[in-house]
């Protein structure tokens, strides 16, 4: 049996991208899923299907919109109420916007803080309260490479992602001692939507075609020349969550191909 067999672990954003990945991995380790994210019934009810079908995790989906707390209180209470209090919390949702400071939009400014900060602060408030009375439990925040650096025209996500590696100092002081560890992960670019998205811009703003856009994208940043992949990230969650990790909180985790160490 797996040492996860028993943890409900809950992953903000895990509908796409790293977060699927994650959802993924746990599931394999029959953890009880409970999914957050947006799509379509059917997006979901297929996911859903898909993770049960391929183990024999009890997979969930609660689809609060991140950007507002109240949504966000209402969700924690249910889970709490339906399935249990949660033994890991995966913040993870986040959006991107790209756009010189003096033009950024307010309102992508508000929604990037609100998704990509403010909602790990809200998660973690309703859910380290349980991890602290049962003296077992895991946060980690999936902040970024731009929570360590900044880059140009990124002015909200970089902010964001900043203020999420101090959110994990001060939670992991908070719970030291508890049997509870708050640590940030911060991965360099992985080849989601989010980023497919960049690629695509980047190609049309310089008439390169899609594999010339992501070569350059790539060298800019990776000295490897290569994309992480999103099960890197799930793996180093997993390895969080187990027993030889119990003695890591507070810690910063770069998994980014070598960019910060230029
Ligand atoms: P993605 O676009 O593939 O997935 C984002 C997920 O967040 C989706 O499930 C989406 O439905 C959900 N989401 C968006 N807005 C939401 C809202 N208001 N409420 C609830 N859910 C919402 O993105 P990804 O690339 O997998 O990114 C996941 C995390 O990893 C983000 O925090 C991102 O900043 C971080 N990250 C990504 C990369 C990368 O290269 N892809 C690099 C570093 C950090």
């Amino acid at each position: 049996m797996s040492e996860l067999e028993s943890k409900k672990v809950l992953i903000t954003g895990s509908t796409s991208g790293i977060g699927l990945a994650i959802a993924k991995t746990f599931a394999k380790q029959n953890s009880t899923v409970i999914l957050n994210g947006f799509g379509t019934i059917d997006e979901i009810k297929t996911i859903i299907d898909d993770l049960s079908r391929q183990t024999s995790a009890k997979v969930f989906h609660y689809g609060a919109d991140l950007t507002d707390p109240l949504a966000i209180e209402e969700m924690m209470k249910k889970i709490q109420a339906e399935i249990g209090s949660i033994d890991i919390l995966i913040n993870n949702a986040g959006v991107q916007h790209v756009e010189a400071i003096e033009t950024f939009p307010v309102n992508k400014w508000d929604q990037i803080i609100a998704i990509n900060l403010s909602a790990y602060f809200h998660t973690t408030r309703h859910a380290v309260g349980s991890m602290k009375e049962k003296g077992w439990g895991r946060v980690i925040n999936i902040a970024s490479t731009h929570g360590l650096v900044g880059s140009p025209y990124k002015s909200a996500y970089v902010a964001a992602k900043h203020g999420v590696v101090g959110l994990t100092k001060v939670v992991a002081l908070e719970t030291g001692g508890l049997g509870v560890t708050c640590n940030a992960v911060c991965p360099g670019w992985v080849l989601t939507p989010l980023v497919d998205a960049q690629i695509k811009e980047k190609a049309e703003h310089s008439k390169q075609n899609y594999e010339e856009a992501t070569r350059d994208f790539l060298a800019e940043k990776h000295p490897s020349l290569a994309f992480v992949e999103a099960e890197h990230i799930a793996q180093m969650c997993l390895f969080l969550c187990s027993d030889a990790a119990s003695q890591m909180t507070g810690s910063i985790l770069a998994i980014d191909g070598g960019w910060t160490a230029r």
